[in-house]
């Protein structure tokens, strides 16, 4: 760093709104200003810096988003502004009328931030002079999007995330994604391996892989997602591995008895259904029928019987009349799975799904909700009950309450345990699995 640099005594201050990959990546932005010796503002000062990374998966994230934003630029008053992130990309001109907002970045430049920071930073009165008077902020997104941009990072977390994959060409017809996020591309097997690598040379012991549809790595480099989980089980340092999320189609079957095998793969895996009815998948245009989806959590289980599989569903899409949601209730019930993560459908612009002419009421939508929700609830706690008694090693974790200690067992249960002399963060330990905590969400555990 030299004595000029524009950078010099900056503090910054990171938001992030939406799924894990947006967290991976304000780390990622984070780690690329602390090396140009930005310093993270603390809870009550002011930064110079703001960062805002935004999420447009549904009506509601962007509401999120602006509300973010508003909430920056009025905490941090003359801090330069940097909205980034799909909210960005997808509404560009919206963000930049937003007052207070210097510059939005979206998908493609992501990477440069630097390049644009270094430009922008010192120009900062006289652009805030002309946004006065009436001009708007300097917005980069591009439609093309296809660079893929690294990022490999914990934050404040324990687990590291990996991002192997970007973008998506499936085109559901609810999703806004392959618009915000681009085209399927990925890193080079080689250049993912290095950041694992560099991960537990970090002292990382656990990564996460993130993409947007991970299962369609190797686009872009001839690569298959096999071969890169092949490769990644023989990092030495990283003991446990987890796929964030992965579409059932690309979920084979060389890839499930990989992981059962594998040295360092968990047994535990997070699968979009989005709906339990055919009818409704079709209308979707997700590739895959209720009995192809059964078949694979059936085979996982005859792979893995103590996996712990989680379940993407949405509620109240169009076309998902009451008969259609009944049908996909029962077949839900039916499933041998852990969690179900439940989402209200949200109209979003541009998207075929506005063709379909069933339309699901707010309160419909807030009914079925619950109701899933409630058979997530009790599928959580026959799962964690079938483990209470046994041992278990667990990674530990920071938790905000200095006597309380959290973690994930192999099979993602969650459990606590006291903070003594013998425990510390990051560190692997066996324990004993007791019965649940009082809020039911997690196990309490003793070390052996
Ligand atoms: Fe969206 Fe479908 Fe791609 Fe998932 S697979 S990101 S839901 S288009």
């Amino acid at each position: 760093m030299t004595e000029e640099s524009v950078f010099k005594d900056k503090k910054a201050i990171y938001y992030t709104l939406g799924c894990k990959l947006n967290f991976a990546e304000t780390s990622t932005i984070g780690k690329l200003l602390h090396s140009m010796g930005v310093t993270t503002a603390g809870k009550n000062e002011k930064a110079d810096i703001c960062i805002i990374n935004t999420c447009s998966v549904t009506e509601v994230a962007d509401h999120k988003c602006r509300q973010a934003i508003h909430k920056m630029v009025k905490q941090h008053p003359g801090a330069f502004v940097v909205v980034t992130g799909c909210y960005a990309q997808l509404k560009p001109e919206t963000v930049s009328r937003i007052d207070g907002v210097d510059l939005v970045l979206g998908a493609e430049q992501k990477g440069d931030i630097l390049k644009y920071l270094e430009q922008r930073l010192p120009l900062l009165p006289k652009e805030r002079q002309l946004k006065d008077a009436g001009h708007e902020a300097l917005t980069i997104p591009s439609k093309d999007i296809r660079t893929f941009a690294p990022s490999c990072s914990c934050g404040d977390r324990t687990r590291y995330f990996l991002k192997v994959q970007d973008g998506c060409d499936y085109f559901c017809t609810y999703c806004t994604i392959p618009y915000a996020r681009g085209r399927s591309r990925n890193g080079s097997i080689a250049s993912l391996v290095e950041q694992a690598r560099q991960a537990a040379a970090e002292g990382g012991k656990e990564i996460v892989l993130t993409g947007v549809n991970i299962g369609d790595f190797g686009k872009t480099t001839s690569e298959s997602f096999l071969a890169l989980l092949q490769a990644l089980d023989q990092v030495e340092g990283i003991l446990r591995y987890r796929i964030s999320s992965i579409e059932p189609n690309l979920l084979t079957d060389e890839v499930i008895e990989f992981c059962a095998r594998s040295r360092a793969f968990m047994p535990h895996f997070h699968i979009p259904l989005q709906s339990g009815s055919d009818e409704v998948l079709k209308l979707m245009h997700r590739r895959y029928s209720t009995r192809f989806f059964a078949e694979k959590i059936a085979r996982i289980k005859q792979n893995m019987p103590d996996a712990f599989i989680g379940v993407d569903v949405i509620v109240g899409t169009r076309g998902e009349t009451k008969e259609f949601f009944e049908d996909a209730c029962r077949f839900i019930e039916s499933l041998d799975v852990a969690q179900l993560h439940v989402f209200s459908y949200s109209e979003r612009p541009g998207t075929m799904a506005l063709k379909i002419a069933h339309t699901v009421s707010p309160e419909e939508k807030h009914e079925r909700s619950q109701r899933l929700l409630a058979l997530s609830e009790q599928k959580l706690q026959d799962f964690y009950k079938r483990y209470i008694g046994t041992e278990q090693n667990v990674l530990l974790e920071k938790s905000k309450d200095p006597k309380v200690m959290h973690g994930f067992t192999e099979n993602y249960i969650r459990v606590e345990l006291n903070t003594s002399e013998q425990t510390k963060d990051n560190q692997l330990v066996r324990v004993r699995l007791e019965d649940f905590t009082e809020e039911g969400t997690a196990l309490h555990a003793t070390l052996i």
